[in-house]
């Protein structure tokens, strides 16, 4: 079996986990925590990170700290993983679905359009005019490793002073590599950056997630609300509601070891994507999607698109099929906003996100899969798809 996604502990992680042990450093307390922050920090150069139980929690936090209360309304795509949207739902605010361009990431022409005919300024706040409320923030993910458009949609976002979260929880490693953001990482051109170290990211903690900003007194509001918004250590005096959203010492120590082989990680997922790309350039059921030009891409996760005029079966016959032949593939996300919760919501022209949700498989692209898996995988994928 050729597993799509699988974590690579070929590093210190086990050496590190058994010093937290034995040093009894095992919840949120802990050195390899204060080191997780710092190494992420240096890595994006942001003056600091906070360590979160999750990449949800991060989002959960940002919007906190953006000030987003039910009263108010957040931009959000359409296809992507439904943890991106949640947190807007966890604070009672409500999401508007925006549709995504041919990257998957957010359309900035949809943006722009939206926020002029949808919405009007008011004393400086974007106010949906069917509804009447405040659109106060919008949350761009990086899809797959990919970059978003952000020169065009940071442009936007100003222009209406909407406040930027950045997803990047699949894309930490992504840069620009040319324009005038050129050598900024993903997660840190707006005002907040989700990271996430899920086991099937790019690296891993087993769970755990980091937020990062170029504020420093943002970023100490966002560890003290990650802490149970301790006031007083001693005294147990909270003046606000905190949360339990620390990443454990345990968690961190994993995360630690996972840095130090990052580089490399991203180094295969980019050889692996080329090997797939040379071996199913002839096909004509369907190419890879490429990722942006003028970045360097993390290269998360590869997409294969269906030529839905030779592949006619529905997508899932195909991923059993695989499946049955020993390789594990999926398809991308369902749409957000035909998800039970958020039927209902406001969309805004939907058309992209619906053409990749029904065309997308996403093929094995663990960072320890070897030049035959490769050939193998992308074989049974040609053998399949011509069925
Ligand atoms: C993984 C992921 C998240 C959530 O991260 P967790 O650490 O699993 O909570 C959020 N958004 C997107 C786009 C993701 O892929």
């Amino acid at each position: 079996m050729i597993p799509l996604s699988v974590p690579n502990f070929e590093g210190n992680e086990e050496k590190y986990v058994l010093d937290a042990v034995s040093q009894g450093w095992v919840s949120t307390g802990g050195a390899y925590v204060d080191k997780l922050e710092k190494d992420i920090a240096e890595y994006v150069s942001t003056p600091g990170a906070v360590a979160c139980q999750s990449g949800t929690a991060a989002l959960h936090l940002a919007l906190i700290e953006c000030g987003v209360t039910q009263e108010d309304m957040v931009i959000v795509p359409a296809l992507t993983f439904i943890a991106a949207v949640n947190p807007v739902m966890y604070i009672h605010a409500e999401p508007v679905f925006m549709d995504c361009d041919d990257s998957l990431c957010m359309d900035p022409a949809k943006l722009q359009s939206f926020c002029e005919e949808e919405c009007m300024l008011v004393s400086g706040q974007l106010i949906h005019k069917h509804t009447k409320k405040q659109v106060k923030a919008v949350i761009i993910v990086h899809v797959f490793g990919n970059m978003a458009e952000m020169e065009e949609l940071l442009s936007i976002a100003r222009a209406y002073h909407l406040k930027v979260i950045e997803d990047a929880t699949e894309a930490l490693g992504t840069y620009y590599e040319e324009g005038i953001y050129e050598g900024h990482m993903a997660g840190t051109l707006g005002d907040y950056g989700a990271f996430s170290f899920n086991g099937n990211k790019i690296i891993t903690t087993g769970g755990g997630g980091m937020l990062v900003s170029h504020d420093k007194e943002t970023l100490r509001h966002i560890k003290y609300l990650s802490t149970q918004a301790k006031d007083d250590p001693h005294f147990y005096i909270h003046n606000e509601v905190g949360y339990n959203y620390r990443m454990t010492n345990v968690q961190a120590a994993i995360g630690v070891a996972q840095m130090e082989e990052l580089e490399e990680f991203i180094r295969r997922k980019n050889k692996n994507f080329a090997l797939y790309e040379s071996l199913l350039e002839n096909t004509e059921t369907g190419k890879l999607l490429p990722f942006r030009s003028g970045i360097r891409s993390n290269k998360w996760f590869y997409s294969f698109i269906l030529n839905k005029d030779i592949c006619k079966k529905e997508i899932r016959e195909y991923i059993g099929l695989l499946q049955e032949k020993g390789i594990q593939t999926r398809p991308i996300w369902g749409l957000i906003h035909e998800q039970k919760p958020y039927r209902g919501c406001v969309c805004y022209q939907i058309e992209k996100a619906k053409y990749y949700s029904e065309r997308i498989i996403n093929l094995p692209c663990s960072t320890n899969l070897g030049e035959d898996e490769i050939k193998t995988a992308a074989e049974k994928l040609k053998e399949c798809l011509s069925f």
